[in-house]
């Protein structure tokens, strides 16, 4: 019993220090997880964000250029101010800076002379734009660094000369002359859009390790819930064993026996045998009580080895045991039971370094396709044949 109380606590107690620093790498594993996939996805979806709005910024200033493209006209009409302050002008006019909140910072560049002429704002915009020179990029380039402590994406937009008219009048605004003049293909500016992404990186980051937290939270919580579940399954499951067998043999108990019975459905054929270890009262008076419960045993796993598969033996009183033999005529049966007695017989029980031997005696009822209601009367018909095998001298069968 001890034993079993012992294996009941062993299987069910799987809470130890061990799983639940497991638990917790789990838990830790799934949060970090989470908090990098959805920090690159915000991130992705900031980039581009940031670089949409960009791309809308350099659309509205070059419709605006394209609208004042007979710009020398509009300026000799006097419809438009010094050209030198133009550049300025355009930016005011479509307020490019306050279109998103103000967090946007746009200018534009330009190479007269393949060399730049507006001063970039630092070395790296500097650098950027060199790289634009030698590197004749024709698509936009973007870039995210740090500035201050925060986080920018800095888009740039290079122009290069695609139609006469454009060429002419910048060559004229900045009076130009010989090689110093623009050629079609020529790299003529840039368009610097910056963007400040720290306050959407920061909001993004709180939401993300909110979400994390969630997760690692969940992570322990549905764990814990699984190895409660599986806690009262085993538990269930052992309490169910604990109370239909018998703990000394692994035997079924004489409740689970009537359950089995009572389970039956339909005729059947087979027999019961009714077996009782001789003068077992003497083992106990001369070896002890612990080596009577050792001599149980052995007689229980010598049935068991004897008896098939869709047999099954149950431990009916102290050295008593019920036999069912499935589907067994009567010939078979006493051929079981008859192996069952000489098996019996020929083992010797090693106790203490003492050596000890039984004798069974048994009584053996056949029924043929018959309700198994008749449960009781084959019981104690068989039960009265084993008490003739005790007064025919033991160690017998008789059926
Ligand atoms: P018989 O051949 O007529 O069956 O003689 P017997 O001595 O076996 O007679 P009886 O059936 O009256 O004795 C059974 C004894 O088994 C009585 C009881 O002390 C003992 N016993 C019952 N349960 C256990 C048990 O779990 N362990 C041990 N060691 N002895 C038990
Ligand atoms: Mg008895
Ligand atoms: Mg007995």
């Amino acid at each position: 019993m001890k034993k079993n109380e012992e294996k009941l606590t062993g299987q069910v107690n799987c809470l130890t220090p061990l799983c639940s620093i497991i638990i917790l790498a789990i838990a830790s594993f799934s949060a970090i997880s989470i908090y990098y996939y959805l920090s690159q996805l915000h991130r992705e979806a900031i980039v581009s964000d940031a670089t949409n709005e960009g791309g809308l910024v350099i659309k509205l200033s070059q419709g605006f250029v394209r609208a004042y493209s007979d710009f020398e006209a509009q300026y000799a009409s006097g419809k438009l101010p010094n050209p030198a302050i133009f550049r300025r002008h355009a930016l005011q006019l479509t307020d490019l800076n306050s279109l998103f909140g103000g967090s946007l910072f746009s200018e534009v560049v330009g190479f007269p002379g393949k060399a730049i002429r507006l001063e970039p704002t630092d070395d790296l915009m500097h650098e950027q734009l060199l790289m634009l020179q030698t590197d004749q990029v024709k698509s936009m380039k973007t870039t995210i660094f740090t500035r201050n402590g925060d986080t920018i994406l800095r888009s740039i937009w290079p122009f290069y000369a695609t139609d006469n008219t454009c060429i002419n009048c910048h060559n004229k605004v900045l009076g130009l002359m010989g090689s110093e003049q623009w050629k079609i293909g020529d790299l003529m500016g840039a368009q610097v859009v910056e963007k400040n992404i720290q306050q959407a990186l920061k909001k993004s980051h709180n939401e993300t390790l909110f979400v994390s937290f969630l997760v690692f939270l969940t992570v322990i919580a549905v764990i814990y819930c699984l190895i409660f579940v599986r806690h009262q399954i085993l538990l269930t499951k052992q309490l169910k064993t604990l109370a239909n067998t018998d703990p000394m043999t692994g035997c079924m108990n004489r409740r689970e026996m009537y359950n089995k019975i009572d389970k039956i459905q339909g005729n059947v054929t087979g027999a019961i045998l009714i077996l009782d270890i001789d003068k077992f009262k003497k083992v106990n008076d001369n070896y002890g009580h612990a080596a009577g419960d050792a001599v149980i045993q052995s007689v229980a796993k010598c049935i068991k080895s004897v008896t098939r598969e869709t047999d099954w033996t149950a431990r009916i009183g102290g050295e008593e045991f019920l036999i069912w033999l499935h589907h067994a005529s009567q010939q078979q049966a006493e051929k079981i039971a008859e192996n069952i007695r000489e098996q019996i017989e020929l083992v010797v029980i090693e106790f203490e370094e003492k050596t000890i031997q039984c004798t069974a005696s048994i009584g053996l009822y056949a029924f043929e396709d018959a309700s198994p209601e008749q449960f009781t009367t084959w019981f104690s018909t068989a039960d009265t044949l084993l008490y003739k095998a005790k007064s025919k001298g033991r160690n017998n069968v008789v059926s």
